[in-house]
């Protein structure tokens, strides 16, 4: 049976990136501005990287294990689908406060977890950097803007970037592990204009990033959807109910779940471009559909295996060489008192010299409630990335003498679930602007054509919000 459908845009992807476009055109169409829309998704379920397991007791976030809000877009469309934190939703959503405790976060050294300084006092008293380090810090407002680029010397490094502006302790011992964390990359391939953007703008805006973060903690900036203060949020059930929720509002029959699209083709009719789509449905029906828009927010590894006319797949070649390295989240559980460490805190980052089959290690229980049973625990530990890819293949064993060695861990795990991401996250390296380029050049010589994902303004999922929001409003 074959099924004709039309529509004023086709969305393909129901990651965060896809939901948010459609929850703009839904909103959209709420106001009276007419935008029907299909969200066409390969997989079962929508959420992509946001997928949750509770399973006696625990939660096992399988991608990300929180949200920063920080923008006030995102605050809103929570909001919208019924997830905000205002009151009137208390009963009824699911929106969880990150604890008190998870500001501590705790850096690796020399075998040991230090929490890493919040105050002048604990800059002063920690073990993290040497005396040197500290008094190299306190030049920070007294280093110049980088002119390399203007003098042909290209990107300028993450790394290269901090050694510069605070020295290399700063270097080792917080900014590099806290790239591990976010983007599980290598600090010296990394663009800090594109990996960055917020603090290569304050070098930019205010000449030093510490005195443009004073500037913005007092209430400059004139960034209008800023919220400050910013959050960090999870759900009771994870955040899978977070696209769910968003899935959830969309308009009846607008999200169509595992289809494997067979074709995508340019139109022209009457001289307006379109696009057209066909593709095999769940029951195994071949359905067909007509678009003027068409928004891709698959990721970028999967766009080559896209029906796309070989032009476009040429054309993104930039793109679909973007590196992104494998990683392993490993959610293990235990009695508490299995484990020496209080476990106050975020989680740790490990220091590169430490030589770690680890990147880091969430303390997911003490982050959110509801995430262990009474008397457990649940760590994420999370391995691999660019510097050392292959432990993303670390067995169990390998994780569990690791965290005996740093937390004290002594009895069998209560709990296990294992993810293992191919192409976790997009490294933006310091050729990225060709990517931009391409993106950009290929989207001016196909009509209607947009290309989204984590691999454009940023991987946070908060990001991927505000971008999938505002590509929605670009299209009324
Ligand atoms: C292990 C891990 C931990 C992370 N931790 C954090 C964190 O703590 N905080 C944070 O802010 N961010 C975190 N991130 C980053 C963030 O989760 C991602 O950048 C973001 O979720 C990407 O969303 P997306 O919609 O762009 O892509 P994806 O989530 O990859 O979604 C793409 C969608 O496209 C679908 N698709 C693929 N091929 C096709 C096709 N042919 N046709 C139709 N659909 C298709 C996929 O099934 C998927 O649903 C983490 C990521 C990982 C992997």
């Amino acid at each position: 049976m074959s099924v004709e459908n039309t529509a004023h845009t086709a969305i393909l992807g129901a990651g965060i990136t896809g939901l948010s476009v459609a929850h703009s055109l839904r909103t959209a169409s709420q106001d009276n501005r007419q935008q029907s829309f299909h969200l066409i998704e390969s997989g079962d379920q929508v959420g992509g990287a946001l997928q949750s397991t509770r399973r006696d007791g625990y939660l096992a976030e399988h991608g990300p294990n929180s949200i920063l809000i920080k923008d006030k877009r995102v605050a809103r469309m929570l909001d919208d689908i019924g997830l905000g934190e205002a009151e009137s939703h208390a009963a009824l959503h699911e929106s969880l406060v990150a604890r008190k405790e998870a500001e501590k976060r705790y850096i690796v050294q020399d075998g040991q977890p230090h929490a890493m300084p919040a105050s002048p006092l604990g800059m002063l008293r920690t073990p993290l950097f040497s005396f040197m380090g500290k008094l190299r810090f306190g030049l920070e407002p007294f280093i110049g803007k980088y002119k390399g680029r203007e003098q042909g010397r290209g990107e300028e490094s993450f790394a290269d970037f901090v050694r510069r502006r605070l020295g290399p302790d700063m270097l080792a011992s917080a900014a590099g592990p806290f790239v591990s964390g976010i983007y599980a990359g290598d600090p010296e391939n990394l663009s800090v204009r594109h990996a960055f953007p917020r603090l290569w703008n304050l070098e930019h805006n205010y000449r030093s990033f510490i005195i443009g973060a004073l500037v913005l903690q007092f209430g400059g900036g004139n960034n209008p959807h800023r919220l400050a203060p910013s959050r960090m949020l999870s759900f009771r059930s994870g955040m899978h109910a977070m696209p769910d929720a968003i899935a959830n509002h969309l308009p009846d029959d607008s999200l169509k779940l595992q289809c494997q699209v067979n074709s995508i083709e340019p139109t022209l009719e009457n001289d307006i471009s379109g696009w057209a789509l066909s593709w095999t449905d769940a029951s195994g029906n071949q359905q067909t559909g007509h678009y003027r828009q068409l928004v891709i927010a698959v990721p970028h590894h999967r766009l080559c295996s896209l029906p796309l006319p070989a032009s476009v797949i040429t054309e993104l070649a930039p793109l679909t060489e973007l590196e992104a390295p494998p990683v392993t989240s490993l959610v293990l559980g235990f009695k508490r008192e299995d484990i020496t460490h209080p476990l106050d805190g975020f989680g740790m980052l490990i220091k590169q010299a430490e030589n770690s089959p680890l990147l880091g290690v969430l303390f997911s229980s003490s982050m959110f409630d509801e995430r262990a049973p009474e008397g457990h625990v649940t760590l994420t530990c999370m391995m691999g990335g660019s510097i050392h890819p292959e432990y993303a293949e670390n067995d169990d064993q390998v994780v569990l003498d690791e965290l005996d060695r740093l937390l004290g861990v002594t009895g069998a795990p209560t709990f296990r679930h294992r993810t293992a991401w191919s192409h976790a996250i997009p490294q933006y390296g310091l050729d990225y602007q060709n990517v931009l380029d391409a993106l950009a050049a290929c989207e001016s010589k196909h009509p209607g054509l947009h290309l989204a994902g984590n691999y454009r303004g940023g991987i946070s999922v908060g990001d991927c919000i505000v971008n999938g929001l505002e590509l929605g409003n670009s299209l009324l």
